[in-house]
Formats: structure tokens, sequence, C-alpha cells
């Protein structure tokens, strides 16, 4: 029987197969940078801790297995990933790429991989036609689905059937779902990223990044990368990585839980124009999700009716923390505008309909009704004061 994914996040088959590390059931920390050779020429397939690591390589396998890939590769972090990514790419090469992405790797393309001669195409996934953007010269499609912060939901298996007609690289940024919820790589996609910093390792304590895939010619390339460039993981944040993902499906389903809790109170509010979550039947995206994902997570976004309002509630808040990143135990509540996407052109930002009054919720774990309970507050006193200035 093929093992659910809960299970595959706690155990790895193949280390049942032998009694290692004296029966150890957390993972050795192999803090070395080298390892002695058994001779001339003889390899314990361990030389250099940036070429192989134990630790590292038992993260590799864990990851690989949640995203029922063949290999993943380890980074310092996600954008570690992301950009050795891009080195698969030469001058000239031509990427169609979501316009919603993750403003760090909006500006990676347009600073860093524009500057490398490669060339991108913003489209919105969901409602343009992919293929009239396909040139000689592209090589790949690069998308996240649910976007962010604006959840725009991309079908995957349709996006990938683009792909395997033209031949291009189908690249998935798959942070936001986790492998708990979402596996691009059985609906098609070539390559998986995951910003490890987030669901994965899910306490807000570590950075990292992964790169997963099934392709035997990207993982070689992939490895090849790595080995030279150097952003591999250390052995100490692969375990803090690998601790987390023990928790992954708890945390997940929790997090939803509380999420879908906080839509519908957020829904009841006079003073939020937008909810802006996939679980919700009106969610644009919501059967696409059904259909390619196994839940919808825990990330939601909000208008308020004024940018005062949503400054007033990031300035309130006090359980909940006013801080970017999402995906650890902790609520985070961030602004887009300056936050994850200032480095996202303004034009760019409206377009995709990020406003100023446009707030972004990672939904922790702790319990709803708490959570609740401090945005009742923290929404009372922001209307008390904003109603006493006007009189005034
Ligand atoms: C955070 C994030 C990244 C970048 O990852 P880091 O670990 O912060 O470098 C990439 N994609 C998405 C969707 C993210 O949320």
């Amino acid at each position: 029987m093929e093992r659910k994914i809960e299970t595959k996040c706690i155990h790895l088959l193949e280390d049942e197969e032998e009694y290692i590390h004296y029966g150890a059931i957390s993972y050795p920390i192999y803090q070395t940078a080298t390892y002695a050779h058994l001779g001339v020429g003889k390899s314990s397939g361990y030389d250099y801790s940036r070429l192989q690591n134990p630790t590292k390589e038992h993260l590799e396998k864990v990851v690989a297995s949640l995203e029922n890939g063949t290999d993943a590769f380890a980074f310092s972090s996600g954008m570690a990933a992301i950009s050795l990514l891009m080195e698969l790419f030469k001058p000239g090469d031509h990427i169609i790429a979501e316009s919603d992405l993750y403003g760090g790797s909006i500006r990676l393309f347009h600073n860093v991989s524009a500057k490398n001669g490669i060339t991108f195409s913003h489209i919105d996934c969901f409602k343009e036609n992919i293929g009239d953007f396909i040139t000689p010269a592209t090589k790949a499609i690069y998308i996240e689905t649910p976007t962010n912060p604006m959840m725009n939901v991309t079908d995957i298996s349709a996006v990938a059937e683009i792909t395997r007609k033209y031949n291009l690289i189908l690249i998935v940024d798959n942070t936001f779902m986790s492998p708990y919820f979402q596996n691009p790589l059985d609906l098609g996609a070539d390559i998986v990223v995951h910003s490890g910093t987030k669901y994965l390792s899910g306490h807000n304590d570590t950075l990292a990044g992964f790169l997963v895939t099934k392709r035997a010619d990207i993982a070689e390339k992939f490895a090849f990368l790595i080995k030279t460039t150097g952003a591999g993981l250390s052995p100490f944040d692969s375990w803090l990585v690998l601790r987390g993902i023990k928790t992954l499906g708890v945390r997940m389903e929790k997090s939803q839980e509380n999420a879908i809790k906080i839509a519908h109170w957020l829904k009841k509010q006079k003073v939020v124009k937008k909810v802006i979550y996939t679980g919700l039947p009106e969610h644009s995206g919501y059967e696409i999700m059904k259909k390619q994902a196994r839940g919808f997570g825990g990330m939601l976004t909000f208008q308020l009716e004024s940018k005062e309002f949503a400054l007033s509630i990031l300035k309130k808040v006090r359980m909940i923390k006013f801080a970017e990143s999402l995906g650890g135990v902790e609520t985070l509540i961030t602004y887009p505008t300056t936050q994850t996407h200032a480095d996202v052109p303004q034009e760019i930002r409206e377009k995709n309909g990020i406003t100023e009054s446009t707030l972004r919720l990672s939904v922790g774990i702790e319990n709803a009704d708490d959570l609740i309970y401090e945005l009742e507050k923290v929404f009372e006193e922001t209307e008390r004061e904003l109603s006493g200035r006007k009189k005034s």
C-alpha cells in the first residue's frame, strides 16, 4: 500500500531496511565540511559538504518523497534555489511567468536574469491565453498557484498540456500549498520550487529552499550547478527543516481550519470590502483547487474600506505579528504594497489588484477564537478612532 503523506513526513521507507546511526530516531547532524578518503581513488561517496552531506541528503530524500519526485536539492533559501534554477537558461531565452509572482522572484528576474539576457513575459495565467505569448525563444513557463498575495489559481494540468506540446519546461512554485496539499509533478510540472522557510520548516526559525524534479536530465544539471555554485543548505539548517516537516500534516490541517473560520468572520465585517480565500466557493479558482489540490491552505488576503483602516490594523495587532513571511505556527499579517511586493513596479501591482488597503494573513495554528478575538478588538478600536477623527 502506498503510504499517505502524513506518514511520509515522518518516515523514509528506505531507512527502515537497515539498522543505522545507532537507532537514533532523530537524524544525526553531520556537522562536517570534509570527509577522510578510504584510499587513493576510494571515496565513501562523501568528499566535501558543498557536494554531499548526509543530513542534507536525508532531507532531500524526504522532500523528493513528499513531492513524488526522484530528486530534490536543498538550498540556503528559496531565492538561492530560484537563482540556481535560472542557470538552466542562456542569453536569448524567453520565459513566460505568472504576473502575480512572489516579489523576490520578480526582482530576481528583472534585475539579475534580465542582465544575463533572459527575457520575460508576465501574464495572468488564469485569464490570458498562454499560447499567444510563446515564441521560438520560449523555454519555460513559471507559475505559482495560488499566487501571492492575490490567490489567483492556475490549472496546472492545462498548462502542462501546453508545455508538453511546445517542449517547454513547466516550473511551479508550490510554497503556498506545500506538498501536503498539492503535488505539481503529478500534474505534469517538470520542476517544483519551494521556499522551505515557509510551511516545510514551519516555525519561522530558518531559511531554506528546494528544487524537486523527476526528470533525470534536469536533476543532473542541478547537481552540477550546486556543486559549482555552492548555495547548498547547511547540516544544522537541514536538520531544522527535517524536524519541521515531521509536523507538516497537523500544521497544514490546523492552519486551514483556522483560515476558513477567519475568512467567514472577515466576510461579515462591514469594513472588509473583499475576502480572497481559495476555500470560499465564490473564489474564481475554487473548482480548480478542488480538482488539483487536497486542500485550500492557510493563506488569505482581504481588502479594507480604506488605506487608513489597513494601516491601523497593522499598528494595533499584538499577538498577531506585523511581519513578512508566512507558513509558520505564528499568525503573521503583511502589507504587500510596502513589504513583499515593494519592488514590483506600481503598474503591475495595481494591475494585479494589490492596493494600499490590501492585507495578507498567514494563519498560524493558535486557537481560532483567540485570533478572531484579537481581530475583533483591533477592528473595534480602529473604527472608534477613525470615526472620532471624522467628527472632530
Ligand atoms: C518566500 C518565498 C520565496 C523566497 O524564499 P526565501 O526562502 O525567502 O528565499 C519564493 N517563493 C514564494 C512563493 C515565497 O513565499
